[in-house]
């Protein structure tokens, strides 16, 4: 894979050529929050900047999707008439990216994708169209502890190009195919470059303060973990609010819904949260989780145990810190890890 060089003065070039094949966004400004939005042709992106409050997720998996649409067309001899809905229109790149987000991406293509039979159509199109350029944390939040699971702040996972910021300039990585195809016009990187470039990599784990041990968790049995002490005190002050879930770049439980209009409807995947009651309701009025408990220990022993189970030891977390930041009653994912292992 190929390292380039791109100039900050010229990245608004670039991207405009990007632009010619593909709609781009990045993370903006907007009312003091900062937010993923467009980012218009000869536009340079910010460089300077924290996590998005939200993650990018929805560009893949967005809070409300149709799956497709129907008609009941009585004096119809088909009777239900199913219409597709159509696919992303138009390629785009997502400029930017923080590396945590884009290793989120690898993740849930694990979810989505696991095999032929869990396939999903709607997820694959998008990301097969969209071209992930990452941009190196070089100035990581004191909440960040990505080092600690399976990514960094200069993670290449799950990105097509990863950016690293060396002052008035970028050193561009190819990571895949369709990310070299993307820098191949840019010059090559000096060994200088490359140097500076390893060094901001040093320094910028090194500013990383927090880590988390997970080797109990992974050698204890999941009925050791699933029965711990710590669940009654874990989930004493949970609201259940779902902040946690809906800000999380690899949270990923929906429902779907029929709405209906006359003949016609649509069916709707929304975001859910394994934090509600009702997200696990049977139709019965029995409830698998039917305690706060139940549901919160479910999120972590998600997250930690049985996505690393099934998923070759991948985590299902990114270390992303928003769910730190944004919880109201300060519950730390950090603090709930030290227990689990502990
Ligand atoms: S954000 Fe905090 S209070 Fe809300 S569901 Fe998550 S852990 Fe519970
Ligand atoms: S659990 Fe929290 S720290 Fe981990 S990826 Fe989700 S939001 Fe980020």
């Amino acid at each position: 894979m190929s390292d380039k060089i791109l100039k900050k003065d010229q990245a608004a070039s670039f991207l405009a050529e990007l632009a010619q094949k593909r709609d781009l966004h990045a993370p903006a400004l907007a009312g003091g929050r900062l937010v993923w939005a467009p980012l218009e042709p000869g536009q340079e992106p910010l460089w300077q900047f924290n996590n998005t409050a939200l993650s990018p997720k929805e560009f893949f998996f967005p809070q409300t999707e149709c799956m497709m649409r129907f008609t009941n067309a009585q004096d119809h001899e088909e009777g239900m008439v199913m219409h597709s809905e159509p696919e992303l229109a138009r390629e785009r790149a997502l400029v930017n990216m923080r590396p945590c987000d884009a290793k989120a991406f690898g993740v849930l293509d694990l979810i989505f994708c696991q095999d032929e039979m869990t396939d999903d159509p709607y997820w694959r199109d998008k990301r097969e169209k969209s071209l992930i350029i990452a941009l190196a944390c070089n100035d990581p939040c004191p909440t960040c502890f990505c080092t600690s699971m399976n990514c960094g702040p200069h993670s290449e996972a799950g990105a097509d190009v990863l950016l690293i910021d060396l002052g008035d300039k970028l050193l561009a990585k190819g990571v895949s195919d369709q990310g070299e195809a993307a820098i191949a016009a840019l010059p090559a990187a000096t060994d200088d470059d490359l140097a500076a470039a390893a060094e901001a990599k040093q320094m910028a784990e090194a500013a990383i303060i927090t880590t988390v041990e997970m080797d109990q968790i992974n050698e204890r049995g999941l009925m050791e973990l699933y029965e711990a002490g710590h669940w009654d005190r874990t989930q004493e002050s949970c609201l259940n609010c779902g902040t946690c879930t809906f800000c999380c770049p690899t949270c990923h439980c929906f429902d779907i819904q029929d709405e209906t209009q006359g003949p016609a409807g649509r069916r709707v995947r929304n975001w859910d949260y394994c934090m509600s009651y009702l997200f696990t309701l049977h139709g019965s009025g029995h409830n698998p989780r039917g305690s706060k408990k139940d549901r919160v220990r479910q999120r972590f022993m998600h997250k930690f145990k049985y996505i690393p189970v099934k998923r070759g030891g991948e985590i299902g977390c990114v270390g992303c810190g928003r769910c730190v930041q944004l919880c109201p009653v300060n519950i730390d994912v950090r603090e709930v890890v030290r227990d689990m292992n502990a």
